[in-house]
């Protein structure tokens, strides 16, 4: 049986998974089609061994559907049971996920027979904003305008409501993630160590992620994950997502003694949820 999945939102916000494709291929693997998906297979260096690599997702392309032309990304995965549809808003794709014996035919018949739900869904999406001169980006949920000042010098800076970003248009995007994933990490990482602090615990590192699966994460190693699009998020956000995976440096579960901890640690908890509900998927799409 096939199911279409679209992302539950619970508390960790699982929103899609991250673009594979955009990760460097190993050296020495082969990519292989079959079925027309492809994977990678490489040798593994110490045992000699033909190992497939479970490189599984792949650019997307436009296929037309009943319902329109259509931006669709496959998906292959080890671990699902049945083929699978969802939407990834931060490509405005559908993403076809295909367990390791399904083929593309049966990608292509799901597909087929959710065709509307799949254009709904899209067109339901919030528009996408890039990182140009005169766009929007809110900042601690504070509407900001990106100014182009090609002669002003130093990084970029905050002035007035307004993101002045300096040096050539071409690096105008690209100086407008760096400014915000170096103040993503500079107002979190200080949330966390603040928290951590209140009790007792410590991280072993914070890293800033582009994920597309959770909005943070907490490793059994404590080692916490937290994405850098927080940083557009209000503060109250960013305090309750902060305060979550912080209580999991206690409680590696979602039990009550957890949640008593996380109330402990932010009074943001009730209203924090519902907004990354409604808005979370807004800030996957900025960028
Ligand atoms: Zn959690």
């Amino acid at each position: 049986m096939v199911t279409v999945g679209s992302h539950e939102p619970d508390t960790e916000i699982a929103f899609v998974s991250g673009h594979p494709d955009r990760r460097p291929r190993p050296a020495g693997a082969l990519p292989i089609q079959r079925a027309g998906i492809s994977w990678t297979v490489r040798i593994d260096e110490s045992t000699g061994d033909l190992r497939i690599h479970l490189m599984d997702e792949f650019p997307p392309e436009m296929l037309a559907l009943p319902s329109g032309l259509t931006r669709v990304t496959w998906r292959r995965s080890a671990r699902a049971r049945r083929v699978s549809l969802r939407i990834d808003p931060t490509g405005g794709a559908v993403v076809v996920t295909l367990p390791m014996r399904a083929t593309r035919k049966a990608g292509m018949a799901l597909l087929m027979g959710h065709a509307d739900w799949v254009a709904n869904r899209l067109a339901a999406l919030p528009d996408a904003v890039s990182f140009i001169d005169g766009a929007m980006v809110p900042i601690g949920g504070e509407p900001h305008r990106i100014r182009h000042a090609p002669t002003a010098r130093g990084a970029a800076f905050l002035l007035d409501q307004e993101l002045h970003v300096t040096g050539a248009a071409e690096f105008l995007a690209r100086r407008v993630r760096d400014f915000l994933r170096q103040e993503a990490r500079r107002r979190l990482t200080g949330l966390v160590v603040a928290k951590a602090g209140l009790i007792g615990v410590t991280p072993n590192r914070v890293t800033l992620k582009d994920t597309k699966s959770r909005w943070g994460s907490c490793a059994p190693d404590k080692s916490l994950a937290l994405s850098w699009r927080l940083v557009m998020a209000p503060s109250f956000v960013q305090d309750y997502v902060v305060a979550h995976e912080v209580a999991h440096l206690r409680h590696m579960n979602h039990g009550p003694k957890f949640w008593a901890l996380v109330d402990e640690l932010t009074p943001h908890t009730k209203v924090a949820i519902p907004w990354l509900r409604a808005e979370g998927a807004r800030l996957l799409r900025i960028g």
